[in-house]
């Protein structure tokens, strides 16, 4: 290991001892790293804020004896308005938690980093974080070649228009009405699902804003995705369950 200087994101935190952190940072130069943030939660440190999740800085790492120590750090966003509101601030940990299973230890992929940034503005802007949040599972994915394959029927090779699909996550698109009996672990979806799903892998951010989104396509982009996502890790990442919780607490 070395010194280095990079771009990070905090993905998450571990309290160590009294005044201690373990901090994940995505770095865009040298990936996901763990580092000590020593001190980091003594009154006044100088370290205290960049080593909260939600926070990109450029940091300072000293190669220390199995993991790095975060020396210095200057705060260049913390996305104070995603942190002011409870959904906000739990998709927010949700895009972190995804990246986090995604990407290894010591991995860079700019392209995850750059598409991450890009999301946390978004979702900082204002936007609908649900959005915002299917936009970045879409950026994700399609960056790390786990894109679904919703277009077109697996089997027969149709693109389905006015019925009902169903997307099997082990098979990882969809197959047709046409094409008899769903897959086993199929979840069923209106077709233009796809029309809607294309459209964010395309949209431009300051585009984001004014696309709009039926609630029932909301509700099969979100089935869609998080069966994919689900069966990609092999587990169901604990923000989603999260987000669920508030949605039914917070539902009109
Ligand atoms: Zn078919």
């Amino acid at each position: 290991m070395r010194n280095i200087c990079a771009s990070g994101i905090v993905l998450r935190r571990i309290e160590l001892g009294e005044t201690d952190r373990i901090i994940t940072v995505f770095t865009r130069e040298c990936g996901k790293l763990s580092a000590a943030a020593k001190g980091s939660r003594r009154p006044g440190s100088k370290l205290g804020g960049a080593s909260e999740p939600l926070t990109y800085s450029k940091l300072m790492l000293a190669s220390g004896r199995d993991l790095y120590v975060l020396t210095q750090a200057e705060i260049k966003e913390s996305f104070p308005h995603i942190r002011n509101e409870i959904t906000s601030v739990a998709y927010g940990v949700y895009l972190l938690e995804l990246v986090n299973a995604f990407v290894d230890l010591r991995q860079p992929n700019a392209d995850v980093f750059d598409s991450l940034l890009s999301a946390l503005y978004i979702l900082e802007g204002g936007i609908d974080p649900e959005i915002a949040a299917r936009y970045f599972e879409i950026q994700l994915l399609s960056i790390l070649g786990y894109e679904p394959h919703i277009d077109q029927c697996l089997k027969c090779g149709r693109k389905p228009t006015r019925e009902v699909i169903s997307f099997s996550p082990a098979m990882g698109g969809i197959v047709c009405s046409a094409c008899g009996r769903p897959p086993a672990d199929s979840v069923q979806a209106r077709a233009a699902v796809a029309t809607y799903i294309s459209a964010l892998k395309i949209a431009q951010p300051p585009r984001l804003k004014d696309m709009q989104f039926p609630k029932g396509a909301r509700g099969d982009m979100a089935r869609i995705l998080r069966r994919h996502i689900r069966y990609q890790l092999e587990h169901d990442l604990k923000s989603a369950e999260f987000i669920d919780t508030i949605a039914h607490f917070t539902k009109d």
